[in-house]
């Protein structure tokens, strides 16, 4: 897709003179960057190289889970154990994506937000991630999971939009963190956090 930065960075045509743009892990079909604008240090995505628009097609994959837990494992032993989410959204330019019209899952060291979803009066369905595909048919939705230390094909809930919502994990994690105004990466694109991971993931990596 013409200007979509994730195509960029996944053949390589993206500034990579741009040290947020380097991808910190990588498999045959699948990259891993650092989230510009993480609220938390960490805050890692996973990327498929090709372009779609949701990840539910791909949580089947056997390349996708086994990159998934390589790169679980390495942000545990960094930060400890991670939850993980999804804006699902179905078509190109939907307002559920957050920004990029290109799938991808965030994969992020924090406490469990169960408790906090609960609390939202929103349905929702409980599944593990191969099953979110046929559950969510050609619906947008919203994935939310617990891997903890490992990604084995995780159970988690599934909320099926009746209409878009924009960033919305990230806005329950910075009314979490007691900061709601930064949920917005548009409007705050901070690489503080991101870069940080950066090192501190290369660095474990060239230890082990
Ligand atoms: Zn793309
Ligand atoms: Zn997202």
């Amino acid at each position: 897709m013409d200007n979509c930065r994730f195509c960029g960075i996944a053949n390589g045509s993206m500034d990579t003179q741009k040290p947020e743009n380097v991808k910190i892990a990588e498999s045959e079909k699948f990259f891993a960057i650092s989230s510009v604008g993480a609220l938390v240090e960490g805050w890692t995505l996973i990327v498929p190289k090709h372009h779609c628009c949701s990840m539910k097609n791909l949580y089947t994959e056997e390349e996708f889970s086994t990159f998934s837990n390589q790169l679980v494992s390495i942000l545990t032993a960094c930060y400890g154990p991670v939850i993980a989410f999804e804006h699902g959204p179905n078509r190109e330019g939907s307002d559920t994506s957050c920004g990029t019209d290109h799938a991808h899952i965030h994969i992020v060291p924090y406490r469990s937000l169960m408790a906090k979803l609960d609390d939202m009066e929103m349905e929702w369905q409980t599944c593990s991630a191969s099953q979110v595909c046929e559950l969510v048919g050609r619906n947008e939705y919203l994935f939310y999971c617990e891997p903890g230390t490992k990604w084995d094909n995780p159970t988690g809930r599934v909320h099926v939009l009746k209409e878009p919502i924009s960033q919305f994990f990230r806005k329950v994690i910075a009314e979490d963190l007691g900061a709601p105004d930064k949920f917005n990466y548009k409007t705050n694109p901070d690489t503080t956090l991101t870069l940080k991971t950066i090192e501190r993931v290369r660095y474990y990596c060239a230890k082990h």
